[in-house]
């Protein structure tokens, strides 16, 4: 009779500290961090990487977090997160449609030199969702050609990146993110805080929104699949000039999709590619949603 009581005591007890914790939980959901805590957060979601991190409110524009500052204002290539800047630039000067499709047999020659995609049998044919999903450089080199270098080097001074160059020469690099731009990652949060405010009445972005949101759910950024929030972002891993087997990281998103808060800007120098950086994001957005992120 005794153990059964002590049981039952037990079972009363652990159900308590279970109501406690979801009311916390429930507390914590609702308020968002105060800019104290969110540069904690971001600080030791770098941990001992060389990077930055710039949290942005996405209704307002304010910088909620930029750390540390000198990083979060260098500029830099900033490799795959271009395709997004291009895919704009293509929709809106009517050169590509959602529906374009390329073929991506894995090789392509660009000015003399054969240049390689992620999968060694090719990424096949692809529409634009999916080549910015699966950031396939061979349908964007392709793109790239029908685009032209002038409509893309509008887009990016057009998003407000001032690090363009006048003049390139391969618009197929520039397309991907290897040449001809150079952007911070206070920049970066401004260009997707542009995504954000713009798509409901532009559907050039609208689909440069959606592409993002398919990187999350089934390409480059699915890590972040499993967050129990829908983020959407673009993945960019661009190699040093000295090195290209080093390779920077960047992740750039926005959160919730449909009625977004924030816009997220991850650079990771030397970062071997993508994979610092959105692990990166992932732990700011943990942090930032709270019981919202799981
Ligand atoms: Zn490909």
């Amino acid at each position: 009779m005794f153990i059964i009581a002590l049981l039952r005591a037990l079972a009363s007890l652990a159900a308590l500290l279970c109501l406690a914790r979801a009311s916390a939980l429930a507390e914590s959901a609702l308020a968002a961090p105060g800019a104290a805590r969110l540069r904690d957060i971001c600080l030791n979601a770098l941990g001992e990487r060389t990077g930055a991190v710039v949290v942005m409110d996405a209704r307002t524009g304010d910088v909620l977090a930029a750390v540390p500052e000198d990083w979060s204002r260098r500029p830099m290539p900033p490799g795959s997160v271009a395709k997004i800047v291009t895919a704009y630039a293509g929709l809106s000067g009517g050169r590509i449609t959602s529906t374009t499709r390329f073929h991506c047999s894995n090789a392509l020659t660009v000015g003399g030199k054969v240049r390689h995609c992620t999968v060694p049998g090719g990424h096949g044919s692809l529409d634009l969702d999916q080549a910015i999903a699966q950031s396939c450089n061979v349908w964007f080199y392709q793109a790239a050609r029908r685009i032209g270098t002038e409509r893309i080097l509008k887009a990016w001074r057009d998003f407000g990146v001032t690090g363009v160059e006048k003049r390139v020469d391969s618009p197929e690099r520039l397309a991907v993110g290897e040449q001809g731009v150079r952007v911070s990652c206070l920049e970066m949060a401004t260009l997707v805080r542009r995504v954000v405010t713009q798509r409901k009445r532009d559907r050039s972005m609208e689909l440069v929104a959606r592409g993002m949101r398919g990187a999350v759910t089934s390409g480059t950024a699915k890590e972040l699949a499993g967050l129990g929030l829908s983020v959407a972002g673009k993945t960019g891993s661009p190699s040093q000039a000295s090195d290209a087997d080093r390779r920077h990281g960047w992740f750039a998103g926005f959160a919730p999709y449909d009625n977004p808060e924030i816009c997220i800007a991850v650079f990771c120098l030397e970062g071997n590619s993508y994979r610092s950086a959105v692990p990166v994001a992932a732990e700011v957005l943990k942090g930032y949603f709270g019981a919202r992120a799981r």
